[in-house]
């Protein structure tokens, strides 16, 4: 059948049949029921299908209604779902009687995309909110516009029977909801109520239960106002909660969590309390409220409405804030009204617990009591982290709500792994056109860390069916991503550390070659063996110069300087002033003398110390050498303490930067970039 020419006319002019493709993110995100709920209340017969692509309609009736469809499809589509094309068609109509969704085709079913686990919606929160539903205070109420995704899958295709929601049967009402097409929760797999979903339990730190249901949450609450410390499982692992206002309970759980200084995160009960106590603008507001409703790092007012314990965040004009985002959440905050600590349920720095077994064990010695609940979590997923930079948002750290979402590059790959680095690990799995990026895991410090960073290895790949024909991995020998990566036995590539940021940045933002790419950075393995961080690197297809980069210094101590300033502030000040440096500048003082002694001596003899061009460990050496900060208690502080210290000041008197001898580097051996 051949489109109907315009000019030509139809036999009936007032009726036509279109035929419309969709591409983007449109597959379980609640699509297909709103098209079908759009086209029937228009009185449009037709159908809609999935495809690999998007979806496919057809659907006719009158012209003039047909057009209010089309605007509508793009007004009104579900929030979560975004349109990269649509294409129509006219045909003559073929006499459809009604609107149905149809079963997509055998193997067509695969959805492309994962979704991440969204913030409950605003229907599912007032059916939580209103006492004649029957869903009143149910923690575990979702929708296909809400709720778990990503936390409970095990394989694709998205189904119930392959999320851990399986081991719920659906109740009839569930049932019919779930098979309704006019309904909010068709299809939505993670349905459930109080009769067939998931439930709410308190146990003590022996794993006893103490209280059921919503008894178990307002008994939890009771034990947080009075400045207990409470495990609560959410929808990507535990957190551990308590009071903001109560300094006491704060240091407490610093000291049982062994975090000592790390700013810790906040939920607060509502966006007009986070007005209160923090400054924050349009974007930052409509993150806070976003379906990914991160942590948000936003500015506190000077004289906030209420108390913030101090040692939330010492010295910092900053606070992590977010909003509740699942029922439980919201249950929890509608009752204690108050701002309340919710940070990762860990110690240290390990990946959060998901397990409630693992909880009493791993938190028995840190948590009063656990609210847990029997929603298995199959992989955890940390809050994600946003700060609003010149009116964008930047996302810090990218975990519940982001991923696995795709980064679209503009060319196709064959199946590709790529382990990351060994602080601040991700990593990402790329195929065809598309680079799947894990859950945030950590720091490969520890050995919980390690088994997370194994897991999400296997995780990506398995869950689209693929296998990786290539491993990528980081020039530092030492690594242990670098080590499973070489232990793997698949076709190995290393890339150096600042190109990966650049070509990160070049994929994401779909820049042509070449870019000039600027690094600056804490540290990474350089190719000619000394610490690069301060790098400026011509970047062309499948290779790079390094143009320039900062100053080198020597870095005493090497991997001990990025936890002590002020080995930096040594090795910079050598640079420069050499034996005449003025020995009664702060950096000399934090030292004893037979230390300096030793230093000094190294420094004189060269190149014992790693040499470095690190911006991190230059931004550690002013603030060694101003006296701010000696020893770091976590990774980043002296950074962190000298952009507090400079503020809002402007800067009128520039420092002159001279460029010295800019030299070739050596090209990079491997031509990874040919892969991708
Ligand atoms: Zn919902
Ligand atoms: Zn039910």
């Amino acid at each position: 059948m051949s489109p109907v020419s315009k000019n030509k006319g139809v036999i009936d002019t007032k009726k036509k049949r279109l035929k419309i493709d969709i591409c983007g993110a449109v597959q379980g995100v609640g699509f297909r029921p709103f098209v079908y709920r759009l086209a029937t209340e228009l009185g449009l017969a037709g159908w809609i299908i999935n495809n690999e692509n998007g979806v496919s309609i057809e659907v006719e009736g009158e012209v003039g209604i047909l057009k209010i469809f089309l605007q509508k499809l793009e007004t009104c589509k579900p929030k979560r779902s975004i349109i990269s094309s649509i294409k129509n068609e006219e045909y003559e109509p073929i006499g459809y009687s009604k609107f149905v969704i149809k079963n997509s085709a055998i193997g067509g079913e695969k959805t492309l995309a994962i979704q991440p686990d969204i913030a409950t919606c605003k229907d599912c929160l007032s059916e939580i909110f209103d006492s004649n539903n029957r869903r009143y205070l149910y923690p575990f109420t979702n929708c296909t516009n809400c709720g778990p995704r990503f936390s409970i899958i095990e394989s694709v295709p998205y189904d119930r029977e392959t999320t851990t929601m399986r081991d719920f049967k659906m109740c009839p009402l569930c049932e019919k909801e779930y098979n309704d097409p006019a309904d909010r929760r068709y299809h939505a797999q993670p349905n459930a109520c109080p009769v067939c979903g998931p439930h709410i339990e308190l146990w003590d730190r022996n794993g006893n239960c103490l209280k059921q249901s919503h008894e178990a949450i307002t008994t939890a609450v009771e034990e947080i106002l009075k400045g207990k410390i409470v495990a609560v499982k959410g929808i990507g692992g535990f957190h551990l909660i308590t009071l903001a206002e109560d300094e006491k309970a704060v240091l407490r759980l610093r000291k049982l969590k062994h975090r000592e200084a790390k700013p810790l995160a906040l939920m607060f009960p509502s966006i007009e309390i986070v007005k209160g106590v923090c400054i924050l603008n349009n974007v930052e507001e409509s993150l806070l409220l976003s379906p990914e409703s991160p942590i948000v790092l936003l500015k506190r007012k000077s004289n906030p409405d209420i108390n913030i314990a101090p040692s939330i965040a010492p010295k910092n004009p900053y606070l992590g804030v977010m909003l509740p985002y699942t029922p439980l959440h919201h249950i929890l905050m509608r009752l204690i009204g108050k701002p309340i600590v919710a940070t990762s349920g860990n110690i240290s720095d390990e990946p959060i617990c998901i397990d409630n077994k693992e909880a009493i064990e791993r938190l028995g010695d840190i948590a009063d009591f656990f609210l847990v609940h029997n929603r298995r979590i199959v992989r955890h997923i940390d809050d994600s982290v946003v700060a609003v930079f010149n009116g964008e948002p930047v996302v810090l750290r990218r975990s519940r709500g982001y991923a696995p979402l795709p980064v679209e590059i503009n060319r196709q790959t064959r199946p590709v792994l790529a382990v990351g680095g060994h602080l601040k690990n991700t990593v990402a799995f790329a195929f065809r056109n598309k680079v799947f990026i894990s859950q945030h895991i950590g720091d490969l410090e520890t050995y919980q860390a390690y088994l997370a960073f194994k897991r999400a290895t296997s995780d990506l790949p398995q869950m689209y069916e693929k296998k990786a024909t290539a491993i990528v991995c980081d020039l530092h020998p030492d690594y242990l991503s670098t080590k499973f990566a070489e232990e793997s036995g698949l076709p190995l590539l290393k890339v150096q550390h600042h190109y990966a940021h650049i070509l990160s940045c070049v994929a994401e933002n779909k820049i042509d070659y070449p870019v000039l790419g600027i690094a600056w950075d804490g540290t990474g393995y350089g190719v000619d063996g000394t610490i690069w961080g301060g790098e400026f690197l011509l970047v062309n297809q499948g290779e790079f110069k390094r143009v320039a980069h900062l100053k080198q210094f020597l870095l005493p101590g090497g991997d001990l300087a990025v936890k002590e300033p002020r080995r930096a502030g040594l090795g910079a000040l050598y640079e420069i002033y050499g034996d005449s440096v003025n020995r009664k500048i702060p950096t000399f003082q934090s030292f004893a003398n037979n230390e300096l002694k030793i230093i000094f001596k190294r420094l004189k003899d060269g190149d014992t110390f790693p040499r470095t061009s690190s911006a991190g460990r230059l931004f550690d050496a002013v603030a060694s050498i101003i006296g701010l900060k000696q020893i770091c208690q976590f990774e980043g502080q002296a950074a962190m303490e000298l952009e507090y210290a400079i503020g809002d000041c402007k800067i009128e008197d520039e420092y002159p930067i001279s460029i010295v001898g800019v030299e070739d580097g050596k090209p990079d051996k491997n031509k990874e970039t040919k892969f991708l």
